[in-house]
């Protein structure tokens, strides 16, 4: 539908009118033939019943944009708000109409904020009939809603990994009861255990040690006792907890490490180690496959682990 005619303010070229609604061309489009020119939308609602221009009955099934010249000439008109009713005053080109629009304080459909304190954007012909605590009600319950929809899911979802976990547990000691049937099935166990050391690492923290010097290198029962507890607690897979404590002590350190004079000797390498955090302790676990490219003389199978008095971050 075009422009009302008595919204305009001198006379309007009847050139400028379409054929279909008898308006001031709106978004006007022209049939490539024969020219003539109609509202965007009395022509698409035209032809999606009949494929003729409505002029002169010629076949038409493209549109294209009208010349310049017309449209220059459409955007000279001045033409008044559609506010008028509401008392807009304003009279405007055509072609300064929408963005007018988008700002005239007297459109009724105009967003504007709450001055009542509850925040919302309404229109402005119903700020009227609003009350903010009633507003606000309606959405503490929609969101009440969604929480409740939210808790459901989660607790969904937690079910179903604590019963992929279950299933995974029980796979994965299928797969070291089978070790021993076949290269392949070794093969294929070695690489699974090797993921899950490279999965809990990943779930680690990386830790720096700021205190090389305060390193325990002879912990005592408990304190060991004490780390792997953390270990385990940390999720590290069971089938290196005790070969990782093991290497928690300078008499099953590798040779670089094995005595206070190599370890003062290499002290420069310490700082090449990649170092996860064990959760909660002064300590941190040197994993092999985080330290590719440390030297074997200062590394071991599956890492080390060293604890420290303090110097931790
Ligand atoms: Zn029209
Ligand atoms: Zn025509
Ligand atoms: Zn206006
Ligand atoms: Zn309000």
């Amino acid at each position: 539908m075009g422009f009302e005619i008595h919204r305009f303010t001198g006379d309007v070229d009847a050139e400028l009118l379409c054929p279909i609604c008898s308006e001031v061309l709106e978004e006007p489009l022209q049939a490539p033939a024969c020219e003539h020119a109609f509202c965007s939308a009395c022509i698409h609602e035209w032809i999606s019943r009949q494929p003729t221009c409505p002029v002169d009955r010629q076949s038409l099934t493209q549109l294209r944009p009208v010349p310049r010249i017309l449209r220059n000439l459409l955007s000279r008109l001045s033409i008044t708000c559609e506010n008028s009713i509401y008392g807009c005053q304003a009279i405007l080109k055509l072609d300064a109409l929408s963005s007018h629009l988008a700002e005239c304080q007297h459109n009724p459909k105009k967003p504007v904020p709450c001055d009542q304190g509850c925040g919302m954007v309404i229109p402005m012909d119903e700020l009227q009939g609003h009350n903010c605590v009633r507003e606000l009600r309606a959405l503490i319950d929609s969101q009440q809603q969604k929480i409740q929809d939210f808790q459901q899911e989660i607790g969904d979802q937690r079910s179903q990994i604590n019963e992929l976990k279950r299933e995974l547990y029980m796979m994965q000691n299928i797969m070291r009861a089978m070790r021993g049937s076949s290269p392949t099935m070794r093969a294929m166990a070695d690489e699974m255990e090797r993921n899950e050391v490279i999965r809990w690492s990943n779930s680690l923290v990386r830790a720096r040690v700021t205190r090389w010097g305060s390193m325990i290198s002879t912990p005592d029962a408990l304190l060991q006792a004490m780390i792997k507890r953390s270990l385990a607690d940390s999720g590290c897979p069971p089938h290196i907890v005790e070969d990782l404590m093991e290497k928690c002590h300078e008499r099953s350190w590798p040779p670089g490490l094995s005595s206070l004079e190599t370890r003062q000797n290499n002290r420069r390498q310490y700082e090449g180690y990649v170092c996860k955090r064990i959760p909660g302790k002064q300590a941190v676990v040197v994993l092999q496959c985080d330290n590719p490219h440390i030297t074997l003389d200062m590394m071991a199978q599956p890492g080390l682990v060293m604890i420290f008095a303090h110097g931790i971050e």
